[in-house]
């Protein structure tokens, strides 16, 4: 459960999709016009929530495909992504969350297609070490509210699930905190990927050092200057 990184201003947050968005983009996050990124109105009405509507780019995201839906709506608008029920039935189900981030990068549905535990072989393998919580019901689309449900009850308190033969959701308390977490974890990931090749089990962090980096290469103000640096690298993208 994350509670280090601030809570998103719901006056910045369509700004803050726009830069999460590039940012994904330039991260290898995007799958054509597939993923989604949202996050939830904390000023106004906790149960409406800001996503992109259904078949936006990351690469090409603009304010005027933001659109806000409230997760308990008895009709989801023809607007939202298919996928919009994850995001509501996640929100619903954990009041901590404020963002919540979808994609089918390359190196993590290889990863969610493995029962491998993560190991922590770098920094970001120290913060996700251990087993990541797998949704292996159905390697489709989640398109319905039980199915968005039982994606739920797969995250529990956790802040990441891999959707088997699918993607990930990693979720947040804020846009920031939601989207350098999913950087982080796509690194460590690699990093992984890479030692399976290497066919060796040696190079392990220690579990003192892991305790120690996620004091502090993780905390609120890490997180807040890997974010100014992600958004740096691509604020020549951001297009309101
Ligand atoms: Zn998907």
């Amino acid at each position: 459960m994350d509670n280090s990184a601030p809570k998103d201003s719901a006056s910045h947050a369509g700004d803050l999709m726009l830069k999460a968005a590039r940012v994904l983009s330039a991260h290898g996050h995007d799958d054509f016009n597939q993923g989604q990124i949202s996050v939830r109105d904390q000023q106004s009405d906790r149960n409406r929530i800001l996503i992109g509507r259904a078949s936006t780019s990351f690469h090409s995201m603009r304010s005027s495909d933001i659109i806000s839906v409230r997760v308990d709506a008895p009709a989801v608008p023809i607007s939202c992504p298919a996928e919009f029920c994850m995001h509501a039935a996640l929100y619903k189900s954990r009041s901590d969350v404020n963002s919540i981030v979808h994609t089918h990068s390359l190196a993590l549905v290889a990863f969610g297609a493995t029962d491998l535990p993560l190991e922590s072989y770098s920094h970001e393998g120290a913060i996700f070490s251990g087993k990541i919580p797998r949704f292996i019901e159905t390697s489709q689309t989640v398109t319905s509210t039980e199915q968005a449900e039982r994606v739920a009850a797969a995250l529990g308190d956790s802040d990441v699930v891999l959707l088997r033969n699918h993607g990930v959701v990693v979720v947040g308390s804020s846009i920031k905190a939601a989207v350098v977490r999913l950087i982080i974890l796509e690194r460590a990931v690699r990093i992984n990927l890479a030692m399976r090749l290497l066919d060796t089990s040696m190079g392990k962090s220690s579990d003192e050092d892991d305790e120690a980096k996620r004091r502090f290469n993780f905390d609120e103000f890490a997180i807040e200057s890997y974010w100014r640096s992600l958004v740096r690298d691509v604020s020549s993208n951001v297009v309101s």
